[in-house]
């Protein structure tokens, strides 16, 4: 008998008939005698369909203003899910409670939209646990020190449910969701794509931070802090395969690295769209330039991905960042308003119709050239890289979006990523 967490994404809480499906799946795990935790996100939709409605009362201004009360309306969608899957297992015969974030309690920061958890009391649930009750505990939220609702960021229940599973020191967190598993790239986007059965923990953070969104990479970050074994895995299969079986099946994040592993020199692409570029022109190339550049974008709370400033010419130098595309018109006004003004600098222009490609792989420590392999694997494709940054084990770069998917599904192929055709 082990502590077992499930967390079911929207997909799998889609409707009435998945919620069904999911209470019998979970009942299967509580009668073969495991302690049972459940943490599903609100059905699919339903988070963007609450912050559309918000959108229609106030359209400017969402990103910095209202963040409360966003936090208050969309944490209600996760609220509708536990109350209808513990309705669903108690009439399945399974005893179930379900809790919000706030009731468990669920400390996090007050950084609304994007708090991060700082503690969990286990105290409730283990009572429950003991009692035999399968506790469902909502996704994406928890409660800041002055009880107000806060959320975790989208795609936070992955988050919650890694979080729950360290506190509770469980044998293992399964992320149940609409793949079969980690795959090599996205595989709506490479129908090629393959899933892997074991992926490391650091190939892992560094795809989820760099845009696979199958993980939040703050649940990447929790399982690596406190060791929780993570598997990500369908909900689609049927509820009644059997459950050994379906205790293998997935993907497996891993803390030890396995020689297979290190052979592959790039084991997946992750790619993101939520990417803006901002360029400061004609800036006096001078000490202390990026400095009070980025120091401003800082002040306001807005984080810089990769950076560039070009050579100068005639004492003066372009310099150019990537934001968050949510962020870009924030930038682009503070930069116009204040930087530019102060500086001397000339203009500011902007680009939102960029994305970020990224290779990654443990193996690339021990390999030269991967990166180059990269551009002119690019090249061969005549997609023109605006931006490059790289890292130990991943290197990314920026072209115009439009060039998304081929470049990813050139690089797929270039890199031996591809499935073998049958
Ligand atoms: P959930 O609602 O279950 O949290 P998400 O939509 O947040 O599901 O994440 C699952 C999706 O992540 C998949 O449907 C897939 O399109 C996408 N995805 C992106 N990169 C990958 C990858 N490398 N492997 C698997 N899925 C990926
Ligand atoms: N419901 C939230 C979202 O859509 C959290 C999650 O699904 O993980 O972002
Ligand atoms: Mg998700």
């Amino acid at each position: 008998m082990a502590l077992i967490v499930h967390k079911y994404g929207g997909t799998s809480m889609g409707s009435t008939e998945r919620i069904a499906q999911v209470a019998k799946r979970v009942a299967k795990w509580a009668r073969a005698g495991h302690h049972m935790v459940v943490v599903p996100s609100a059905m699919s939709g339903e988070t963007n369909r609450l912050l559309g409605l918000a959108k229609e009362l106030a359209p400017a201004k969402q990103g910095t203003e209202y963040l409360r009360e966003l936090d208050m309306l969309a944490s209600t969608g996760e609220q509708v899910s536990v109350g209808l899957l513990a309705i669903a297992l108690q009439a399945e015969g399974q005893p179930a409670v379900s809790y919000a974030g706030w009731q468990v309690p669920i400390k996090t920061s007050n950084a609304y939209t994007k708090a991060r958890i700082d503690n969990i009391d286990d105290g409730k649930v283990r009572a429950d646990l003991n009692a035999g009750k399968v506790v469902i505990i909502t996704g994406f939220q928890g409660v800041d020190e002055g009880g107000n609702i806060t959320t975790l960021g989208r795609g936070g229940s992955d988050t919650s449910a890694v979080a729950v599973a360290a506190a509770l020191k469980a044998s293992e967190c399964l992320i149940f969701t609409d793949v079969d598993g980690v795959y090599t790239t996205d595989p709506r986007v490479v129908p090629e794509a393959r899933r892997m059965a074991r992926v490391s923990f650091e190939e892992m953070l560094e795809m989820a931070s760099l845009g696979s969104k199958v993980l939040q990479i703050r649940s990447v970050e929790f399982a690596g802090k406190y060791k929780v074994p993570v598997r990500v895995l369908s909900s689609f299969t049927p509820w009644d395969i059997d459950l050994a079986t379906e205790a293998q099946s997935g993907t497996l994040i891993t803390f030890e690295e396995d020689e297979q592993m290190e052979q592959a020199v790039v084991s997946g692409i992750a790619f993101s769209r939520d990417e803006a570029k901002v360029s400061v022109l004609g800036v006096p190339d001078r000490p202390g330039i990026a400095s009070q550049i980025l120091g401003a974008v800082a002040d306001a709370n807005i984080e810089v991905d990769m950076i560039i400033q070009n050579a100068s010419k005639d004492g003066m130098a372009d310099f150019s960042f990537t934001v968050n595309r949510n962020d870009y018109a924030r930038t682009r006004d503070l930069l116009k308003d204040k930087v530019v003004p102060a500086l001397g600098a000339a203009d500011v222009v902007g680009d939102t119709r960029i994305c970020k490609v990224s290779i990654v792989g443990i193996g690339m420590r021990s390999h030269v050239g991967v990166a180059s392999k990269m551009f002119r694997v690019l090249s061969e494709e005549a997609i023109n890289i605006q931006m490059i940054s790289t890292s130990e084990i991943k290197t990314s770069v920026v072209i115009d979006e439009k060039y998304l998917e081929l470049a990813v599904r050139a690089l797929h192929r270039a890199f031996d990523l591809d499935q073998p055709a049958v």
